[in-house]
This record gives structure tokens, sequence and C-alpha cells, in this order.
């Protein structure tokens, strides 16, 4: 990922870097190129829009320091803004609530949603010596709830155990009890994904958020989709409110318009990220480490 933006931001930046004075009508030039870089990288137009202008304000207004050409200057904007776009600070899992704290696992279906839940389980477990239980709440289909019960006993984490006919509620409802009971720290429920976003997906997740009040509402999203990542995103955040977003298949050949859009078109952080189909394929998303791979 990045691996196509990054040699094309390079390539027109050095060729700033190399001149001795700028000219406005450069750095104009220069832009304009950025521009079309992050738009073919898939970043949001509303993204890049902003991205330039901020860009070009303070590499116009820059009075350029003794210690760097005018044009080592413009990268360090360029890398400034890169990293305020992406959320300026890693943002970690939020714990600090009384136990058991519910963890709410929303998306669609196919995102990595019940794979990344059983990953933060182990990094929760192993990392942060916490207690977890897991509860799948995908009443339509049991092969998920299988799925989760099999991740569980992989990562050596407990599933609450299934009682057919129960509703979503119904089982988160049980599941906290059981935390309770049984002395546990933490409780993700892992929600039924669809294949796109409908009411009913919708209303079901607002329905358990309002029987557990999770401490943190965890949207995960497959970078390869792009846009469509970005997109849902919103939508999930405008209906549930959204703490944190999940971007699995950072491993895949994703233009990585995703991950630089996410934070600004939605305003909330991405935490984690997924890098590959092993439970312990997950990590922190730091801007400025990203940003830095970016620019080279
Ligand atoms: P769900 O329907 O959203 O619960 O999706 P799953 O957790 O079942 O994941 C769907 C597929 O994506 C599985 O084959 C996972 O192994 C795979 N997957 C999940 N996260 C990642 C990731 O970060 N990278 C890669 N390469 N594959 C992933």
């Amino acid at each position: 990922m990045f691996e196509g933006l990054s040699e094309r931001l390079s390539g027109i930046l050095s060729g700033l870097t190399r001149r001795g004075a700028l000219t406005e009508a450069d750095v104009t030039a220069a832009l304009r190129e950025v521009r079309r870089a992050l738009l073919e990288a898939d970043v949001a137009l509303e993204v890049v829009r902003t991205f330039t202008e901020k860009v070009r304000e303070q590499a116009v207004g820059a009075t350029v320091l003794k210690s760097v050409t005018p044009g080592q200057m413009v990268v360090k904007i360029v890398n400034d803004q890169l990293v305020a776009m992406l959320g300026a600070e890693a943002e970690v899992i939020d714990l600090n609530a009384p136990s058991p704290v519910p963890i709410l696992m929303v998306g669609l279906q196919g995102s990595g949603k019940t794979t990344t839940t059983a990953k933060i389980a182990k990094r929760l477990t192993s990392r942060d010596r916490r207690r977890v239980l897991l509860a799948s709440l995908d009443t339509r289909r049991p092969a998920a709830m299988e799925q989760l019960a099999v991740l569980g006993r992989q990562v050596g984490v407990e599933t609450l155990p299934i009682v057919a006919g129960q509703s979503a509620v119904q089982i988160a409802k049980r599941a906290m009890e059981a935390a309770r009971l049984g002395g546990f720290d933490v409780v993700m429920l892992d929600t039924a994904g669809r294949i796109t976003i409908d009411e009913g997906l919708m209303q079901e997740a607002a329905d358990v958020k309002a029987a557990t009040n999770p401490h943190e509402v965890l949207l995960v999203a497959d970078a390869l989709t792009g846009q469509d990542a970005v997109n849902t995103a919103r939508a999930f955040d405008q209906r549930l409110g959204v703490t944190g977003i999940v971007l699995t298949r950072m491993d895949g050949d994703a233009r990585g318009g995703a991950a630089l859009s996410m934070r600004a078109v939605t305003g909330k952080p991405i935490k984690l990220v997924g890098t590959g189909e092993k439970v312990d394929a997950l990590e922190e998303f730091h801007p400025a480490r990203v940003a830095n791979r970016i620019l080279g």
C-alpha cells in the first residue's frame, strides 16, 4: 500500500528540493501534480481540496529558514499536513470504564469484522492482560457464530456459549451478565454484518448499543474498497456514533485512499489496521510513521 503514491510524491517533491529558489508558480505547478497523485490514489476529492489549499497557504506565506532550501520547506509543509490529515496522534482502544467494558464491533459482512474481533481480543489478553469475553450476535448466520468460537479457541479467549433462538439484544445482555458474574474485564460484541448497509442491520446494532452502552463502537472497514469504505464509515457513524475505525487488508494492494481519507471525512480516528489473515496481523496506526512512509 502507498507504493504508487509514495513514488509519485517523491518524484514531484524531489523536483522541488533540487531547485535553489522557488516562485509561487513553481509551488502551484507542483501542487497541481500532488493533487492529481492523491486523486489517483483514490483519496476523497473534498480531502484533496482541503489538503492542497492548506499546503498552498502555508507554502506561499512561509518564511524560509536559513537551514533549509525552499523546496525542503515545502516538503516539510506537505509532511505536516499529511500527518494532520491522518489525525496527528496515534489513538488506542479506550478501556477506561468500569468492568466489564463493552466494545461493540460493527461493519459490513466480509470486511474482516469477526477476524478483527479475535485479533483485538488476543491483543487485549496477551498485551494488556485483560480477561475478554467474546459474543457473536449474528443470529441469522450460525456459521458466523461458530467462526467466532473457533477463532476464540485459537487465540485462547472465551466465547459466550451459543443458545439458539435468542435475539441479538438478548445475547448481548446475556454476555454482559456472564461477564459480570465471571469477572471479565472486557466484552466484545460481534454484531451481524450484511453485504450492504440496510435498515435492519443498523436498527439491530442500535438496539444492542442502547441495551449495553458500549464504551467503544469500532467500525471494521476493508481498505481495498477505497471510497466505499469511507462512505460506509460515514453511514455507520451517523447512525451508531462510531468511536474508532479498524481498517483491514492494509496488506493488500489498495491505493491507500481509504486510509488517507477516513479521518478527514468522518472525523473519527483509525485506531488499528489489519495487515493479514493471521490472528496477530494487527497494528497500531501512527500518522507520523505513515506520512514518513508515503514521503519516503
Ligand atoms: P466478516 O464477515 O466481516 O466477519 O469477515 P471475516 O472476519 O470472516 O473475514 C473475511 C476474510 O477476510 C477472511 O478470510 C479473513 O481471514 C480475511 N481478513 C480479515 N482481515 C484481513 C486483513 O487485514 N488482511 C487480509 N489479507 N485478510 C483479512
